[in-house]
């Protein structure tokens, strides 16, 4: 696991001077085996490191204030091994702009009842100590994720590195620029919004870039580049087409490289996480002009953990880099999907996930083949270049993010990718899954919520990252699963409704 390297998650253990100095160095010496326990477990994702004791006001406040200012530091971990009075949290909680995860544990397993004190049970009084950290971190409105459980559980691990990958991403996004090759597509609702109030709330910052600039570093492509490109096209992927330079299908392959080579530079130039495209603003014909979407090019640099949003969704591109940040290390794969035609089949019945051309490779059953075909959307229908592949099966989980006017709400649902049939006139990336509880309700659920045709998927990622996401971000979520009934998803959206309306600081 060396994909979060670059970072680390601060923990804090509570304590106060009452029970003595002799206590304190207990404390301490318990929590630093714990930390080292907690890493040595090989199941956490981001290197946790002990920031010590904080016995005091002025001491939560230093610790907190210095998490702040870290760059390395993407999340603490309070724990209270003691009683720890929580009036001395409040001016540190105030300062607190990483991510909380308060741990509910304790140092010992069980209670040794034969040899168990008062000093012992002074000395631990986790259930004591966090049950007050935590009714100030309420009273306070503080968001956090209460993870309650043994520290060499698997299973409380397991929810520590879950919000480890959530604070990765959450931190790739408070430094997240999406570059926008175009506007949106016209008149298109759903996939626009605040672009203002994302970055206040999300961190993302959302540009704008003319194609006529993009174009100028196609201009600059060298030859000699695409051509070993389009030699590792070849090599990467099934074909049937001769890479002999000869062919049409040749060209627009070699057209393909060309397109993300320029993409690649301009993105890494202007130090972009994500962009958008838009089929109706290509370049100009009579100039330097992609021949079509550049479609190969954003499955490859969705591949390589750019964000990707088709028709100027730069919502979606930005969601996208983050599942690709939360999944990196996880097996199954993840990308962006657009939900395109119903297949009515009782209790199979089931959503056909493609797009144009843009779906992530990640997912790829099988090894991805390259083809050309004909694609007749856009301002230039011609031949393109895409990779056609068909999904792993199984169990996913795909989300999405829409702007209600006064908020942003996370919709996400838990999915099953089914087998599809073959489908030989339509040689594009796929995927065919059921929503959950089922295809009626999941989908009702979804268009109720206001949900998007887009959303970005993942076979690793669980509603647990969805909800520390949407917990960190201080943004609605609404999750549509086994147990969702309409009736009960309706009250929901109702009550959220009054509670986002009278809760302004959320809005
Ligand atoms: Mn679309």
């Amino acid at each position: 696991m060396n994909a979060f390297d670059q970072y680390e998650v601060w923990f804090v253990t509570g304590a106060q001077l009452l029970y003595g100095g002799d206590a304190v160095v207990a404390v301490d010496g318990h929590s630093t085996e714990m930390v080292n326990g907690l890493n040595a477990s090989g199941k956490l994702p981001v290197k946790v490191v002990y920031k010590g004791t904080a016995n005091s006001s002025k001491e939560v406040e230093a610790v907190f204030k210095a998490a702040n200012n870290d760059e390395k530091c993407i999340g603490v971990i309070t724990w209270m091994h003691t009683f720890s009075p929580a009036k001395m949290w409040i001016h540190g909680l105030q300062q607190l702009k990483k991510p909380l995860l308060h741990l509910h544990t304790q140092f010992n397993k069980e209670i040794p009842w034969d040899t168990m004190d008062m000093d012992f049970m002074n000395l631990n009084q986790s259930a004591h100590g966090d049950r007050e950290f935590g009714h100030i971190c309420t009273r306070m409105r503080i968001r956090r994720k209460v993870v309650v459980g043994y520290w060499q559980d698997e299973a409380t691990q397991h929810k520590i590195a879950v919000w480890m990958r959530v604070c990765a991403a959450w931190a790739d996004s408070q430094d997240m620029l999406i570059i926008r090759f175009g506007d949106q597509m016209n008149n298109v609702a759903v996939t626009d919004g605040d672009k203002v109030e994302a970055e206040v709330r999300m961190g993302y910052h959302v540009d704008y870039c003319p194609v006529s600039e993009l174009m100028e570093y196609h201009d600059q492509v060298k030859d000699e580049d695409v051509k070993a490109l389009v030699d590792e096209y070849f090599q990467l992927y099934d074909t049937d087409i001769q890479n002999d330079g000869r062919t049409n299908e040749y060209q627009t392959v070699w057209n393909a490289a060309k397109a993300e080579l320029a993409l690649r530079a301009i993105l890494k130039a202007k130090g972009a996480k994500g962009f958008t495209t838009n089929f109706d603003d290509l370049g100009q014909t009579d100039g330097s002009h992609f021949d079509q979407i550049p479609g190969l090019a954003s499955q490859r640099l969705m591949a390589e953990g750019y964000g990707f949003g088709a028709e100027g969704d730069w919502k979606s591109a930005a969601l996208y880099r983050m599942v690709w940040v939360m999944n990196q290390g996880l097996k199954g794969g993840c990308s962006f999907l657009e939900d395109y035609t119903l297949n009515f089949d009782g209790e199979n019945s089931a959503i056909l996930q493609a797009h144009m051309l843009e779906v992530c490779p990640l997912i790829a059953a099988k090894k991805p083949r390259l083809e050309v075909h004909f694609l007749g959307i856009g301002i230039r229908k011609s031949q393109t270049a895409r990779l056609v592949f068909t999904s792993k099966t199984g169990a996913g989980c795909t989300a999405t993010v829409v702007d209600l006017g006064n908020r942003f709400r996370l919709i996400v649902n838990d999915v099953e990718c089914i087998e599809p049939k073959p489908l030989p006139k339509l040689p594009v990336a796929s995927a065919l899954w059921i929503p959950q509880p089922n295809f009626e309700v999941g989908a009702g659920a979804w268009i109720l919520a206001g949900g998007t045709h887009h959303s970005c998927f993942s076979y690793d990622l669980t509603a647990e990252y969805w909800e520390d996401y949407a917990e960190i971000a201080g943004i609605e979520m609404v999750h549509i699963n086994k147990d969702t009934t309409t009736e009960a998803f309706k009250k929901e959206l109702r009550m959220n409704e009054v509670y986002y309306m009278l809760n302004k600081a959320l809005c």
